[in-house]
């Protein structure tokens, strides 16, 4: 390829907000970066002002029912932008000309579809995505390595990994890494206060601003164990090499300590601008719209252990990838149905890890070296998470 020519960009939860931080980077550099594909979910309208603003060569709504409206809205727009609709048409793209580099930025599993197709067409992969690792972690890194695809994790505490393992010459050099979690909003409380904590509350993160199934997660602390699966699968190391550190600033987005006894960290602002601007521009930097830090103003630097008495999801997420196989898949689908019960006000908080330990605890393990036995279990986990759930619902009057 033509060392001049941009690179041509898919973003891949366009309407998203990973998706909008891609494209505002992207955006900085029409010499260097295109957005060729947009994706979205079901927001057609959202998409259709990202299109009249970037002017991708494709548009991929993933609800089939969108398509009519946009392509009837592309055409209106006057844009020479082609329609697409579907998961397949998704894969297609992805893996076609159309792309070089993709943002894989869908949440959850739905995503995981678009990532594999993007590993095996052998694409660098800017990876937010973490679910479709912690679900088929194995799958993707093994496709990735056999197409020769490049994943630059953009989830922050990755891309810091990223950064710093940059300075090692073997695996053998690293002795531990550790991820730094942010607390969340309910940090310090104990389990009993958090019995009557409402969505708004939830969703309210004190350090970044982001969708909202990852928020979540950072209150329940579940996307911090999903975070260490991450990090299992996308540096090959063991549950004894990770470790959590709650570090309330979120300034310090992880650390590498090596045998030698060097302890190496990436710092800067709560702005997933720069991770993106790593992924798109590696190994050249990028100027990214995001601030320097001074310490100055921060002023201090925090860290104490974390809670999984108050925040048991962790511990769970700890334990599912201990026992391996399709323990991660089990417990990542109930999360995403539990998650997102709560986000309808249809369970409290405290049934988040209580639906998960369910779930991990009523689906048999198996091993996990086929798409076809992970997929299953994620099935299995959501329908006995749903089931529970409709329970729940007609116990309680509404
Ligand atoms: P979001 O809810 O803001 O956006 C999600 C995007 O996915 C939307 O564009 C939506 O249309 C699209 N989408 C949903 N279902 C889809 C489907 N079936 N097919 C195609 N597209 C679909 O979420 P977000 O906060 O941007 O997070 C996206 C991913 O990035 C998640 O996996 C999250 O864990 C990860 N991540 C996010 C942040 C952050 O700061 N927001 C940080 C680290 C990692
Ligand atoms: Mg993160």
């Amino acid at each position: 390829t033509n060392a001049s020519a941009p690179r041509r960009v898919a973003v891949l939860g366009a309407t998203g907000s990973i998706g909008a931080s891609a494209l505002d980077v992207i955006a900085r550099h029409p010499q260097r970066l295109r957005a060729t594909v947009l994706a979205a979910g079901r927001q057609v309208d959202a998409l259709l002002a990202l299109c009249r603003l970037h002017q991708p060569e494709h548009a991929v709504i993933a609800d089939e029912e969108g398509f009519q409206a946009l392509q009837d809205g592309l055409r209106d727009a006057g844009l020479a932008t082609q329609a697409h609709a579907g998961a397949q048409a998704l894969d297609a793209l992805v893996a076609s000309e159309a792309c070089d580099t993709v943002v894989a930025a869908i949440v959850g599993a739905a995503g995981l579809s678009s990532t594999l197709a993007a590993a095996r067409a052998g694409k660098r992969i800017l990876l937010a995505n973490k679910e479709s690792l912690v679900l088929a972690g194995e799958l993707v890194i093994g496709a990735a390595e056999a197409a020769g695809a490049e994943i630059v994790p953009v989830d922050s505490e990755h891309n810091a990994i990223f950064q710093c393992l940059r300075s090692r010459q073997t695996q053998g050099d690293v002795r531990r890494v550790i991820l730094t979690a942010s607390g969340g909003p309910f940090r310090g409380r104990d389990r009993a206060s958090l019995a009557a904590v409402t969505v708004a509350q939830a969703v309210a993160h004190p350090k970044w601003s982001m969708g909202p199934k990852i928020s979540v997660d950072s209150a329940t602390l579940m996307n911090k164990g999903l975070e260490l699966i991450e990090a299992h699968h996308l540096f090959a190391l063991p549950r004894q090499q990770l470790d959590v550190v709650v570090h309330p600033q979120s300034l310090v987005h992880s650390l590498v300590e090596f045998i030698d006894g060097s302890t190496l960290a990436q710092l800067g602002l709560p702005d997933m601008r720069t991770a993106l601007a790593v992924g798109l521009g590696w190994p050249q930097r990028l100027e990214s719209g995001v601030a320097g830090l001074d310490l100055m103003t921060q002023g201090r630097l925090d860290f104490e252990a974390p809670d999984t008495e108050a925040f048991p999801c962790l511990r769970l997420a700890w334990d599912a990838l201990e026992a391996g196989g399709t323990a991660p898949a089990v417990l990542n689908a109930a999360n995403e149905v539990a998650v997102s019960a709560f986000l309808q006000g249809r369970i409290g908080f405290l049934s988040i890890p209580a639906l998960v330990e369910e779930a991990l605890a009523a689906v048999s393990y198996a091993a996990a070296d086929t798409l076809e036995a992970l997929l299953s279990a994620d099935a299995q986990a959501r329908r006995i998470t749903q089931a529970r759930i409709d329970r729940y619902a007609l116990a309680r009057p509404a």
